[in-house]
């Protein structure tokens, strides 16, 4: 897995022009995040309006991501006052560093996963990186993203959580009350989801990604588990981490055809129909440019993270 994080990262998208962020619903903002094969994705942000500050869900991977967030705030002639981070994956944290230079009074609200994960997952990362780093040859571009993952997490404590979130919480933040839900064990130790009971906006990070579920550092059998707890929020829409908003009924579509992927990932069925299935189940969701990349997600994940030994899966679902 780790090979192919470093294997798949090329140049990073330097000149990426400023995001435009989409206006959901009043005071919620969508800035996407880009996510093609070949490059490190950037996860979504959402940003929402509080009084006299901006609260900033996921704070994106590359510097241009971040920035356009800081950019969008500027615009807006408010300071960043709260960030809350889904998960500890870098396209989902990444930024944190960043937007507390810019805003050094910046709380963030997360789970402690990440201080683990730094000691485990993180740190087998940054060693491989070093390891593709000090490789002869290579092409300079691909080298300065390395060298961007490494800076990333040599940010260490920048990314960390100030306010734990340690269990299901209103939260008001910036004047604004909120919902934070969280679940252990399913795309990551950790996963917070944040709700907006003003307009009915549920960012769900991980737990929903499209093209394809993202399982490399999931339990799949707890994250089936977590989509139920989702469901039974009153929202209207659902921002995944990767791809464009869902209504309920799209949300509905989604989780059956994980519900299906699991299935067949767990019987005898040839792989390519497992994928086939899931084309099949979410066509309706993904859109034609990224049918490659989802195909090819799915083509790694159901060898390398659904139909794993018992250790392995033990590894991410506890004891
Ligand atoms: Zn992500």
């Amino acid at each position: 897995m780790l090979r192919r994080i470093v294997s798949c990262l090329m140049a990073a998208s330097l000149a990426t022009a400023a995001l435009a962020a989409d206006e959901l619903a009043p005071g919620v903002r969508l800035l996407p995040g880009r996510f093609v094969a070949g490059e490190q994705p950037d996860g979504n942000t959402l940003v929402f309006d509080g009084a006299g500050g901006l609260i900033v869900f996921d704070s994106g991977r590359h510097a241009a991501h971040t920035d356009a967030i800081i950019e969008y705030a500027r615009e807006r002639d408010l300071p960043i006052t709260a960030i809350v981070n889904s998960h500890w994956h870098l396209d989902h944290v990444g930024g944190n560093a960043r937007l507390r230079q810019a805003y050094p009074g910046v709380r963030v609200h997360a789970s402690g996963a990440i201080e683990q994960a730094m000691r485990g997952f993180l740190a087998k990362y940054r060693a491989q990186i070093e390891q593709n780093l000090a490789a002869p040859g290579g092409d300079a571009a691909q080298k300065a993203a390395l060298r961007d993952e490494l800076a990333l997490i040599d940010a260490g404590p920048a990314l960390f959580p100030d306010e734990r979130v340690t269990q299901g919480v209103e939260r008001t933040l910036a004047g604004r009350r909120l919902q934070l839900g969280l679940e252990t064990r399913a795309v990551t130790a950790g996963d917070v989801w944040l709700f907006d009971p003003a307009t009915g906006t549920l960012a769900a990070g991980d737990l929903v990604t499209l093209p394809a579920p993202l399982f490399d550092t999931a339990c799949p059998a707890r994250w089936r588990t977590a989509l139920g707890h989702l469901a039974k929020v009153d929202f209207v829409r659902i921002v995944p981490g990767h791809g464009a908003p869902l209504d309920r009924g799209q949300f509905a579509t989604w989780r059956s055809a994980f519900d299906h992927l699991l299935a067949c990932a767990a019987g005898k069925t040839a792989k390519a129909a497992c994928v086939d299935g899931w084309m099949r189940d979410a066509h309706a969701l993904i859109p034609a440019s990224d049918e490659k990349l989802a195909r090819g997600l799915l083509d790694y994940y159901i060898d390398n993270s659904l139909r794993v030994d018992r250790a392995k899966m033990r590894e991410r679902c506890g004891a």
